[in-house]
């Protein structure tokens, strides 16, 4: 029985390494965060040896008698953080939870209406060669370009016109908060069934610094390992009225055995999640996206043709609109990669570059705030991030600033990865 330094030296490097690289480096992608020790130990575990098909207490295997238990614990747990009538925590990824919700609530060919990809809306929600795009018949909603805001008007006269099936509200790349009860409104003026994806948000809500969607949606998906913090996989909420359905839906209808370690870490994730630390760990991740929106609206880099889209942020992520600047998605990503600083690249609605390069950036604050910064430490990060994009100062006086930040608020200090 050995170890993995022993039997695979290799995979124990990549381990190593990866280890070095979350501590020495300054993480800003909005979907990433660093979940607690006791995540890993869960999901690190001998849970992950057993088949569950099925559901707490009507399992189609022997031996399940400790999975139902976390399982159970995982549910309830969703159930009185969100105010949920019932919790489904088997999905997979985000991905998965979504094609379940898509099963539950329509047949192949209806119509999906969903904000646009280019827009800030995700693969699932329509893209063409996901299977959302696929399967479904999809009509896309898009962001005014005057404000860089969703306009309900305007969604509701599209729905109109078009009567989805089921109307989608959710994104991976906006910085304003949904109207959901307008988007109910229009749901139930079309006749069609309201699902929220809150996997960006849920943590927010969770720490009831964002309206919830849960008293206005039939269902709500989400992914565990955004704001939440959690591990890598997805949950989906929903009214007693879907709960068979969206049971149904998620096994045997797009999954097989559950996940039962990632399951038990998702119930240790949805415990932390209740706690004040958490709130205010959610509550630094506004502040510092806030911080950062207004520093990147500054005179110098405005000149430099940095811009924020929406005009600022009422979440945990800044979208910067590079239009009109000399730097390109793909250039300012490396730039910041070689300070330090961690960002993925992003198209902006109408963007004029290609996909692949895009003219934007999204930078998120949750991961740093689990690490715990705060206003001082944002305000210092947006300082580099301004300085990094104006060319204002060299790469390496500006490596040196995020190591020392790096330095000063240490990550997963003693860790030990096995
Ligand atoms: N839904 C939204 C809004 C997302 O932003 C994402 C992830 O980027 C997903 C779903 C999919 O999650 P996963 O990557 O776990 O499949």
């Amino acid at each position: 029985d050995q170890s993995i330094a022993e039997l695979d030296p290799d995979i124990a490097g990549v381990l190593d390494r990866e280890l070095a690289r979350q501590q020495r480096t300054l993480e800003m992608i909005a979907s990433e965060n660093f979940v607690p020790r006791a995540v890993l130990q869960a999901q690190g575990s001998v849970l992950t040896n057993k088949y569950a098909e099925g559901y707490p207490g009507r399992r189609y295997y022997g031996g399940c008698e400790e999975v139902d238990v976390a399982e159970e614990i995982a549910i309830q747990r969703a159930k009185d953080l969100f105010g949920a009538e019932h919790v489904n925590v088997q999905p997979h990824s985000g991905a998965t939870a979504n094609a379940a919700v898509m099963h539950a609530l329509a047949r192949h060919g209806d119509k999906l209406m969903g904000l646009s990809l280019a827009h800030g809306g995700h693969l699932t929600h329509g893209m063409k060669i996901n299977f959302s795009g696929r399967l479904y018949d999809i009509v896309a909603y898009e962001t005014d370009p005057a404000t860089g805001l969703i306009d309900m008007d305007a969604v509701r006269e599209l729905a109109v016109a078009e009567q989805p099936k089921v109307i989608v509200a959710g994104w991976s790349a906006y910085t304003r908060q949904l109207d959901f009860a307008a988007f109910r409104e229009i749901a139930d003026e079309v006749g069609a069934a309201l699902w929220v994806d809150m996997a960006h948000f849920a943590g927010l809500v969770a720490a009831g610094l964002h309206p919830s969607p849960v008293p206005y949606a039939d269902v709500v998906s989400t992914t565990i390992h955004k704001t939440i913090g959690g591990p890598r996989s997805g949950m989906i909420l929903c009214t007693e009225k879907w709960a068979k359905k969206i049971d149904s839906a998620v096994f045997p209808g797009q999954q097989g055995g559950p996940l039962m370690h990632v399951i038990a870490a998702k119930a240790v994730a949805l415990k932390v999640a209740a706690s004040e630390e958490f709130a205010d760990r959610q509550a630094r991740t506004l502040e510092g996206a806030k911080i950062l929106a207004d520093r990147l609206q500054a005179e110098d880099t405005a000149a430099a043709g940095v811009k924020v889209l929406s005009g600022g942020t009422d979440v945990h992520l800044v979208l910067v609109d590079l239009v009109d600047s000399e730097l390109d998605g793909q250039q300012a990503e490396d730039r910041l990669h070689e300070v330090g600083i961690t960002v993925n690249r992003n198209a902006v609605p109408n963007d004029p570059r290609p996909p692949r390069v895009t003219s934007g950036l999204r930078i998120g604050t949750p991961a740093l705030a689990t690490r715990g910064f705060g206003a001082a430490e944002f305000t210092e990060v947006a300082e580099v991030i301004a300085l990094a994009l104006t060319g204002g100062a060299d790469v390496e006086t500006l490596r040196a600033r995020t190591s020392a930040l790096a330095a000063a608020k240490p990550l997963y200090a003693d860790l030990q990865q096995y």
